[in-house]
């Protein structure tokens, strides 16, 4: 990789791949959006699918579609192998030891939610404590408040620096025989900041605590490995991965699934039902209650398939680069101020731009054909922080160009004028 310079196809000098070849899988990125041809940046929010899981997805309604496991017919063994095929790669992608630590949910959303009214409702104590970090999204503050108000439980937060990236000293200081669970963001959806994710989890359990990792953001711009990252549970979902929107992941060690009961019964979860008893299948059909979002799960499989072939070290050089060439160009527009300025960063670039509500420049920008997202993020807290309940958010991806982040640039350079 040469130093950012120049502009054009991909603008990168040896990349490790041909973004342009990329880019003719994903039909939407030819469209066009007031007269102009569409520059999709608001991939924190949700990425893009590749024609690959869309015809994916297609084929199963087409030659697959049935219930799973109840049917002893052929298209049930069809949608059976496919929604299975799929758990096992969501296993092989994030390394996970087994494949029933794999249980699909609706998003990452659903998975905190599920860990907190099971293993929460059944674990924690009055007194007990929950630390998150300043960093989180509303998915991973919200279930944990309701627990603690039902509960009695206490909430801290893990603060940041000014550059946004979290201050291990006072965490280990937040540590104490009353902390039993730490539940933290591998990256920021506001920021970009990547956290130390390996030394949060093993400090959480040398106090004794389980660990939970929102990959919400990380899964799409950096290979996870489940298992040295020793989390309790990692949870990710689909839509940002390049794959549908309702389907997710949540990733628990094994035997922690296994002692933790169910939060919603029904079909499928079950060994044997009478009127008095339920004995419950362990992990991970324990936690799929009724007919799940199979097409989606096939679909997800896709788009894991669809990167892991590029290869997500690739994948993660490449944006690594888009995002220094991102940030020196926009560091030059006269009176914009980046907001997250950590050394270690992903995808994210929030900004506001004197003289223009967040709005308006999300306005602009979709005059041009350009969609990044302009509000909170969903992340109140931590913008809050620095002083802004706003920002402008760029939040880029490997089918991303050089090219478009010039007209970014441009256009803002041109509203400063
Ligand atoms: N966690 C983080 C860090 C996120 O960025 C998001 C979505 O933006 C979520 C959790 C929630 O994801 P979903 O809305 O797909 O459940």
């Amino acid at each position: 990789f040469s130093a950012p310079k120049s502009s054009g196809a991909s603008g990168i000098i040896n990349p490790p791949f041909d973004v342009n070849i990329i880019r003719q899988d994903f039909p939407i990125l030819k469209e066009r959006v007031n007269g102009k041809q569409l520059v999709w940046l608001d991939n924190a929010a949700t990425t893009q699918k590749p024609k690959q899981v869309i015809d994916r997805i297609s084929y199963f309604y087409e030659h697959e579609n049935s219930n799973i496991h109840r049917a002893a017919h052929e298209l049930a063994a069809r949608a059976t192998d496919a929604y299975e095929g799929a758990r096992k790669k969501v296993q092989n992608f994030l390394n996970a030891a087994s494949v029933n630590e794999i249980v699909f949910v609706r998003g990452a959303t659903e998975a905190i939610n599920l860990v907190a009214k099971s293993w929460g409702e059944q674990n924690l104590q009055a007194g007990d404590e929950i630390i998150v970090s300043h960093l989180e999204h509303h998915a991973n503050i919200v279930p944990w408040q309701q627990l603690a108000s039902k509960k009695n439980l206490k909430i801290r937060v893990i603060p940041v620096d000014d550059d946004g990236q979290l201050i291990i000293e006072e965490y280990t200081k937040l540590l104490g025989p009353k902390t039993k669970l730490v539940s933290f963001t591998q990256v920021s959806n506001a920021l970009g900041t990547v956290t130390p994710a390996e030394q949060i989890v093993r400090l959480g359990h040398l106090a004794g605590a389980k660990v939970l990792v929102d990959g919400a953001q990380s899964v799409s711009h950096m290979p996870v490995d489940v298992q040295a990252l020793d989390a309790d549970w990692f949870v990710f979902s689909g839509h940002k991965v390049f794959a549908p929107t309702g389907i997710g992941v949540l990733y628990g060690k094994e035997d922690l699934l296994n002692e933790t009961q169910p939060w919603q019964g029904g079909g499928n979860m079950i060994v044997d039902v009478t009127f008095e008893h339920t004995q419950y299948h362990n992990a991970p059909a324990r936690f799929e209650a009724g007919t799940g979002n199979i097409a989606d799960a096939v679909g997800l499989g896709a788009a894991i398939d669809y990167v892991s072939r590029i290869g997500m070290e690739k994948i993660s050089t490449y944006e690594h680069y888009l995002l220094i060439y991102a940030t020196q160009l926009l560091k030059e527009v006269p009176g914009l101020r980046l907001i997250g300025t950590a050394a270690n960063k992903a995808s994210v670039l929030s900004f506001v731009l004197e003289g223009y509500k967040t709005e308006e420049v999300g306005h602009e920008l979709n005059k041009q054909g350009i969609a990044v997202r302009s509000g909170h993020h969903c992340a109140q807290p931590i913008l809050r922080r620095f002083g802004v309940e706003s920002t402008v958010r760029p939040s880029l991806a490997f089918y991303n160009t050089c090219a478009e982040v010039d007209l970014l640039v441009e256009t803002l350079h041109r509203l400063k004028k």
